[in-house]
């Protein structure tokens, strides 16, 4: 088998919350444009694993790279400039900043990245005509259904152009087939644009988007057969 270079990896990752042990050793290795679905229980250690891939949380042991560079030991400030430039995340509520309109949400990442107003504002916009949000640009989040803000939240979150999409339970707060209409449209676009994605989901109906599946319990990463092996 050939060696398949990973853009994003996790390598004997522990990290602990106090006397918590989250992770204990958890390894994953996702290729350039791959679209992985990290699934397991509630508590399993899902979204710890995502935040030390994202470069949000620093493991106790272990290292994370990205694209050939360690970047768990880089500074605070490098590893923050790194998620601005090459990373996107979305999460289950949507996190949409309430008293901003809809497209000023959606160009939010340009302007914390270029800060011209009317450039973001237009490269967002055009965000809203593919993802089927055309009228809503003006909205508060208060005014958008579930399926609406996390489309918004999605456009927000690839406007960038990030190499590598996060997506912490995107579909969580959603009805099943809301639910699958964001899939489509999160797997679509990332496609689209050669994204790399690692989705955590406990819904299978979500995972099944992905190229691939991985299961984590209790701190550790096992293919998917293997889990079905076990179970
Ligand atoms: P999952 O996303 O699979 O539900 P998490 O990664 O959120 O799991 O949590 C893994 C473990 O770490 C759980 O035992 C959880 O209670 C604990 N944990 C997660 N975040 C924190 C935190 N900020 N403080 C303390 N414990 C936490
Ligand atoms: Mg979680």
């Amino acid at each position: 088998m050939s060696a398949v270079t990973s853009l994003v990896e996790a390598r004997d990752v522990v990290l602990s919350f106090g006397s918590t042990p989250a992770l204990r050793g958890a390894e994953l290795s996702v290729a350039q444009g791959e679209i992985v679905a990290v699934t397991g229980p509630s508590g399993s250690g899902k979204s710890t694993l995502l935040h030390c891939l994202a470069g949000i949380l620093v493991p106790d042991e272990g290292e994370i790279h990205y694209d050939g560079r360690r970047i768990d030991a880089l500074r605070e400030t490098e590893r923050s400039a790194l998620r601005r430039d090459r990373f996107g995340f979305v999460f289950q509520f949507g996190q949409l900043v309430p008293e901003l309109t809809a497209e000023e949400n959606v160009a939010l990442p340009l302007l914390l990245a270029r800060g011209r107003r009317s450039t973001a504002l237009r490269e967002a916009r055009a965000w809203f005509e593919r993802l089927g949000l055309a009228g809503l640009e003006g909205r508060r989040s208060g005014e958008l259904s579930g399926g609406q803000a996390q489309r918004v939240a999605l456009a927000r979150a690839l406007v960038a152009g990030p190499r590598v999409l996060f997506a912490d339970e995107p579909t969580g707060a959603l009805d099943s087939l809301t639910g699958e209409q964001v899939m489509d449209l999160l797997v679509g676009s990332a496609r689209e644009q050669g994204t790399t994605v690692v989705l955590v989901t406990h819904e299978p109906r979500v995972a099944a988007f992905a190229d691939r599946e991985v299961i984590v319990r209790d701190g550790r990463v096992t293919p998917l057969s293997v889990g079905r092996a076990a179970s």
